[in-house]
C-alpha cells in the first residue's frame, strides 16, 4: 500500500520514530508544526473500514518481514470484500515467550487495536525483543464485525461471552430475562420504544445503573436476537483463535495476550483489566508488570462488570502447560449509557430496520461513534496507552520464571 507524502517525511527518520516510540502527553490544541505531524503519522496508522485496516496491517506486516498466516471468513463485508483473522509474527519460531496483541474481538472495536497493530510494525517494536520472545499481532478475532461495523459476530454473538464450556450446563442470567424486551423494543422511533425507555429507566431508578449494566453486559444464552448473546455452540471466530492457538501458542512456557476492547470508561483512558480473582496469581502477575492500575470486575474497581465466557478464559481453557497472563485494554469512548444505547439500536436496526436507509445510516454512525474515537488526540492517547502496555508486557513477559 502507497504511504502518503506525510508519513515518508514524518517516520521515516530517526528522530521521529523515537518521538512516536517515546512521545510524551499530547495535545493539539497547543501542538507545534512537528508535532501535528506526528498526530498525521499515527492518524495515518488508523483506518476508516475493515477492507483499509486489514491492507494497511498486512502491508506493514509485510514490510517488517512478519511471517503471515491468514485464516480466511466464509462470509464477506458489506463491500463484497474477503474476510479473514490474520497473524503476524516476528522473532524466533521456537521462542518460549510469545506476545500476542489482539484485535477487533468485538468487531467494530477493532479500529482502535488495529491501528496500534499497525503502528507497532511499522515502528518495529519487534526490534526491542530478547532473545528468547517473539511477538505476534493477531488482527480482526472477529472481522465480520469489524466490516460490518457491528459488536457482535455474524451470529449476533458476543465473542467475549462465547468461550464457556457448552457441554456443561449453560449458565443462567435471570437479570437479563428482566430486561430483555425493554433492550430490543419492535420499533426505534415509535411506542414500543417509549415503553421501552420508561421501562429502562424504573429499573435503573429501582436498581441502579452498576446493576443494570451487570445484568446486560454479564452474558446471556436464552435470547438469540438479545443483547450479549453468548450463544449455543463456539462461533467461527472461537473456533479459529482456538485453532491459531493450539498451532502456534500451546508449545510455548509464557504467553501474554493483551486484547485490545473500546467502549468503558473514561475517553482516551485505556483501563487494564484483568479477569482473575482479586489476588489470584495472574492478577497478581498483572501487577507486577502493569501497576495497580489493573482493575479486576469481581472487586468492583473496574469499568466492567463481572462477564463469563471471555476470551482470556479461552486461553486459560486451552494452554494447559502455559504460564498464561492475559488483559483487556479497555479505551473509554462516550458515557456508558450512549453505548448501551447505541448497542440496542444497532440490534434493532438488523433484527427490524433497514441498513441502507437514512435512519439506519444514523444508527451505524452512532454505533461507530460509540466504539471508534475517531479524532487525532484520541488515537494519539490509545497510541501512546497501546505501546506502554505492550513494552511492559515484554519486559515483564521476558523477566517471568522458568518453567522448564
Ligand atoms: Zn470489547
Amino acid at each position: 500500500m502507497p504511504k502518503s507524502g506525510v508519513w515518508n517525511f514524518a517516520a521515516g527518520t530517526k528522530r521521529t520514530r523515537r518521538l512516536l516510540s517515546k512521545a510524551g502527553p499530547v495535545n493539539s490544541g497547543s501542538a507545534s508544526i512537528f508535532e501535528k505531524m506526528v498526530f498525521m503519522a499515527i492518524d495515518d496508522w488508523f483506518s476508516a473500514s475493515y477492507g483499509e485496516a486489514r491492507a494497511k496491517f498486512l502491508a506493514a506486516a509485510k514490510t517488517a518481514g512478519a511471517s503471515v498466516q491468514s485464516y480466511p471468513h466464509p462470509l464477506k463485508g458489506p463491500d463484497g470484500g474477503d474476510l479473514a483473522m490474520d497473524m503476524a509474527y516476528l522473532g524466533p519460531q521456537d521462542a518460549e515467550r510469545v506476545a500476542v496483541v489482539s484485535s477487533a474481538t468485538h468487531g467494530v472495536e477493532g479500529f482502535c487495536g488495529s491501528g496500534c497493530q499497525v503502528g507497532f510494525l511499522e515502528t518495529n517494536i519487534h526490534d526491542e525483543l530478547p532473545d528468547n520472545l517473539a511477538i505476534m499481532y493477531v488482527h480482526a478475532h472477529n472481522p465480520h464485525g469489524f466490516a460490518h461495523e457491528r459488536r457482535v459476530t455474524e451470529d449476533n454473538v458476543d465473542l467475549n461471552r462465547n468461550f464457556v464450556d457448552f457441554d456443561a450446563p449453560l449458565p443462567g442470567n435471570p437479570g437479563y430475562d428482566e430486561v430483555h424486551a425493554m433492550m430490543v423494543p419492535l420499533d426505534w422511533d415509535g411506542p414500543a420504544r417509549q415503553a421501552a425507555e420508561a421501562g429502562i429507566e424504573t429499573y435503573i431508578a429501582t436498581n441502579g445503573l452498576p446493576a443494570f449494566q451487570a445484568a446486560v453486559t454479564l452474558g446471556q444464552h436464552g435470547h438469540p436476537d438479545g443483547l450479549f448473546y453468548a450463544g449455543q455452540a463456539p462461533t467461527w471466530s472461537r473456533r479459529t483463535i482456538e485453532a491459531l492457538a493450539a498451532e502456534h501458542l500451546m508449545t510455548r512456557s509464557h504467553v501474554a495476550l493483551i486484547d485490545f476492547h473500546t467502549g468503558l470508561g473514561p475517553r482516551g483512558y485505556g483501563e487494564l483489566i484483568s479477569v482473575d480473582v482479586p489476588g489470584g496469581a495472574e492478577h497478581l502477575r498483572t501487577v507486577a508488570w502493569y501497576g495497580d492500575e489493573v482493575r479486576t470486575p469481581a472487586s468492583g474497581d473496574s469499568a466492567s462488570a463481572v462477564v463469563n465466557g471471555t476470551i482470556e478464559n479461552g486461553y486459560h481453557d486451552l494452554l494447559h502447560a502455559t504460564e498464561s497472563t492475559t488483559i483487556a485494554l479497555e479505551f473509554g469512548t462516550l458515557p456508558v449509557e450512549q453505548i448501551v444505547e447505541a448497542l440496542r439500536a444497532d440490534n434493532w436496526l438488523y433484527l427490524h430496520g433497514d441498513v441502507n436507509s437514512v435512519m439506519g445510516q444514523g444508527i451505524k454512525q452512532q454505533i461507530r461513534a460509540a466504539f471508534y474515537g475517531e479524532d487525532s488526540e484520541w488515537n494519539a492517547q490509545i497510541w501512546e496507552r497501546g505501546l506502554d502496555i505492550l513494552r511492559k508486557s515484554i519486559s515483564g513477559l521476558g523477566a517471568s520464571g522458568s518453567r522448564r
